[in-house]
């Protein structure tokens, strides 16, 4: 008898591919599954460290340094190469541009490709190269930002919006600090200080962790710690940028701290207990994404996270077939 295979995707607790007995799951804190795990943000990582997984080593270095060690059976590769996860079925890791280590999965299995794009960003950073398209059959699309009222500015225009409000605020006398995730935005807000001004940075404790490690990649990176000798000292002479992921303080050492976020929510809310709010995100805009299902060309896209149905309701009037999968719990058929 010629043997078929029944593949599928659905999704419980994120997306999973399932082909006959065998589940890949991505993003998801459901156990059993063999995982693989996008990047080192919090919403993305596995809840049980000793799943049987596949990741970067930057991704798994940064868990845990945020707290998650990794054991288990889990595989650590490099972006562009083949990995043979089961009979037939291979996935190769695709920079995504979101942060350091992270990566998209592309997954090729009975003569199908389906890419799962975890967050990405096509513009890239200061630090991280952009995530590029790769054909595929079936996209599994991030839509953190896929409703249009989502355009970011060029990266190069918030930059010089940061760097001019930094310079302003030490003018005045203050402390321009910054509250941002402890990985990623951090080191990015790090790099463009280190790169265009001569202030020195100082960051807390969860941020100094992540930033080791970021320095391995980027040795040009600098930065105090707050609590360090050298940190007093800055602190001190008050003339200094705080990166902090959480708001510590209004006042260090008699000088007074003016806060700011960066986070792309800051295009379409207001932040009115900070002094400032830049929209400087480490995912596509929704112009992006869908520039990126064109690039991509599926045969069909699942949109995943955020504005899910919002992003796969604007592909349908392109003429593309696409679905919201974290809307329902169905089980779709792929053929
Ligand atoms: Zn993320």
């Amino acid at each position: 008898m010629v043997g078929f295979t029944v593949l599928s995707i659905s999704y419980d607790r994120g997306p999973r591919l399932r082909r006959d007995e065998t589940v890949i799951s991505f993003d998801s804190s459901r156990s059993g599954d063999f995982h693989c795990v996008s990047h080192a943000h919090a919403d993305h990582r596995p809840s049980d460290p000793a799943y049987r997984s596949l990741m970067t080593l930057w991704t798994s270095r940064l868990l845990a340094a945020r707290g998650t060690p990794i054991s288990g059976s889990t595989h650590f590769y490099n972006y562009d190469i083949d990995v043979k996860v089961y009979d037939e079925i291979v996935i190769r890791l695709v920079n995504a541009g979101h942060m350091l280590g992270s990566s998209m999965f592309e997954v090729r299995l009975d003569g199908h490709t389906l890419l799962y794009t975890g967050d990405i960003n096509t513009e890239g950073s200061i630090l991280d190269e952009p995530a590029r398209p790769v054909r595929a059959d079936y996209l599994v699309l991030e839509a953190t930002y896929g409703d249009p009222s989502y355009r970011f500015k060029p990266r190069e225009t918030i930059y010089s919006m940061i760097l001019r409000w930094i310079v302003s605020t030490l003018r005045e006398g203050f402390v321009p600090a910054f509250k941002v995730y402890s990985a990623g935005k951090s080191q990015e807000i790090m790099g463009l200080v280190n790169s265009s001004l001569g202030v020195p940075v100082i960051s807390d404790s969860n941020i100094a962790r992540v930033s080791a490690v970021y320095r391995d990649q980027y040795p040009q990176i600098s930065y105090f710690h707050i609590h360090s000798e050298e940190g007093r000292e800055v602190l001190r002479d008050g003339e200094y940028v705080l990166i902090s992921s959480a708001r510590i303080a209004e006042r260090i050492s008699g000088h007074k701290l003016h806060w700011a976020v960066a986070t792309g929510w800051a295009q379409t809310r207001t932040f009115p207990s900070y002094k400032k709010a830049f929209p400087l995100s480490a995912h596509d805009d929704f112009y992006r994404l869908m520039r990126f299902v064109e690039e991509v060309d599926p045969r069909f896209v699942f949109t995943v996270y955020g504005f899910s149905r919002r992003l796969a309701a604007n592909l349908r009037r392109t003429g593309r077939r696409a679905l919201a999968i974290d809307e329902s719990q169905m089980n779709h058929f792929i053929d």
